[in-house]
């Protein structure tokens, strides 16, 4: 093999992340403590427009504790997309609530407005759309359909740092929004997740489920988890908070030119208003066999590159019991066809050549 291979994802941990963990790690307070606070309020500088941020050690918490904190539990529906990261209807299902799966929409794979209107039942609580591969959701017709039924709005950013909906940052729409910074998102502290939350009585009650119930020590108020994130992950999620602007601008440029020079394949349109930050850059093979592209980008060209998702949420194991009927065709068939390739901001301009050739060979054989 003469070439290198390209990864699909690379997280970017350097000189500074390590200067960062040393300098926890010599204070002699590791766990949760000063750092944390500082990279929760930074965090909302930075990401949610000054709205109260919770860190908590991982998105999956962070959805959770979200939702518990929202009220969020048994009889409750909660409308989710199927068209996503298990974790998603997981931590509905970990309430006690039922996530009902809910259709996407077939340009930027996010919840249709309307399927998540043709869901709602007497027991829907909420929905919680997914920004889908650093891809805004349409929050305005999602909004609507939500004031409409009476029935409250979360949201799933883990993948949409910094992205926005008709100027406004994502993780500000709902009643909470969870950001993941887990390595391969658009930037980590190793593990961990963040709790953007709209009202106060919502941020205390994340901040109690995180420690035990407790505010005070042993002043248990509720019954509650360790979800604490530590100080050694806040501190790198520091230094990255310092990057991840320049990092999300490379790949919008690293996305610009896939778009401009791909042929052969369906690119990732951008709804008017979005933002996209291009945590994937997912490509379809309209008819053409998936897999073998797959397979032929890695084996012949090294060309890393992912498939998010094979396989629907409603069909796995874990979840096929909760909806057994459900009938989502425009999921089935980008599940079909989705490929994810390099986006990610080391990529080199050689490399931005090398997969746009290969791509276009490949697309080009199968067709
Ligand atoms: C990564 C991810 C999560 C879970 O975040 P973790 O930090 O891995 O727990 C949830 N939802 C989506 C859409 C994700 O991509």
């Amino acid at each position: 093999m003469s070439e290198t291979f390209i990864p699909a994802a690379k997280p970017i941990v350097g000189e500074e992340e390590r200067a960062a963990v040393d300098r926890v790690m010599r204070s002699g307070m590791i766990a949760q403590g000063p750092e944390v606070a500082t990279f929760e309020q930074e965090f909302a500088s930075a990401v949610t427009a000054g709205r109260t941020c919770v860190a908590v050690n991982s998105g999956t918490s962070a959805l959770h504790l979200g939702l518990l904190a929202a009220g969020i539990g048994p009889g409750d529906e909660v409308i989710v997309p199927s068209f996503t990261f298990a974790a998603t209807a997981n931590s509905v299902a970990l309430t006690g609530a039922t996530p009902v799966f809910a259709d996407i929409e077939p340009d930027h794979f996010c919840l249709s407005a309307d399927a998540v209107k043709a869901a709602i039942t007497e027991r829907t609580a909420a929905v919680m759309p997914v920004h889908l591969y650093g891809h805004p959701a349409d929050m305005d017709a999602l909004g609507a359909v939500a004031q409409e039924a009476g029935i409250r709005v979360f949201e799933d950013a883990a993948q949409a740092h910094l992205a926005t909906w008709q100027g406004a940052p994502v993780g500000t729409f709902g009643d909470f929004a969870m950001f993941s910074l887990y390595p391969t998102k658009n930037m980590t502290s190793g593990e961990g997740g963040m709790v953007s939350c709209a009202t106060e009585q919502i941020a205390r009650s994340v901040r109690l489920l995180r420690n035990q119930g407790m505010e005070k020590q042993y002043a248990n108020e509720v019954v509650g988890f360790n979800a604490r994130m530590t100080d050694i992950h806040a501190a790198v999620g520091r230094v990255q908070l310092t990057k991840v602007g320049a990092w999300t601008e490379t790949r919008r440029a690293n996305a610009a030119f896939l778009d401009a020079h791909l042929e052969g394949v369906v690119v990732p349109p951008v709804a008017e208003g979005a933002t996209h930050v291009y945590h994937q850059y997912t490509i379809r093979v309209d008819g053409a066999d998936r897999d073998r592209i797959v397979t032929a980008l890695h084996k012949e060209h090294q060309v890393g590159c992912g498939v998010y998702y094979p396989i629907p949420n409603h069909r796995l194991a874990s979840l096929a019991h909760v909806a057994p009927d459900v009938d989502l065709p425009v999921t089935e068939e980008a599940a079909r066809e989705v490929i994810s390739l390099p986006v990610h901001p080391s990529l080199t301009e050689a490399d931005l050549h090398r997969i746009v050739t290969g791509v276009n060979a490949v697309a080009k054989a199968g067709a």
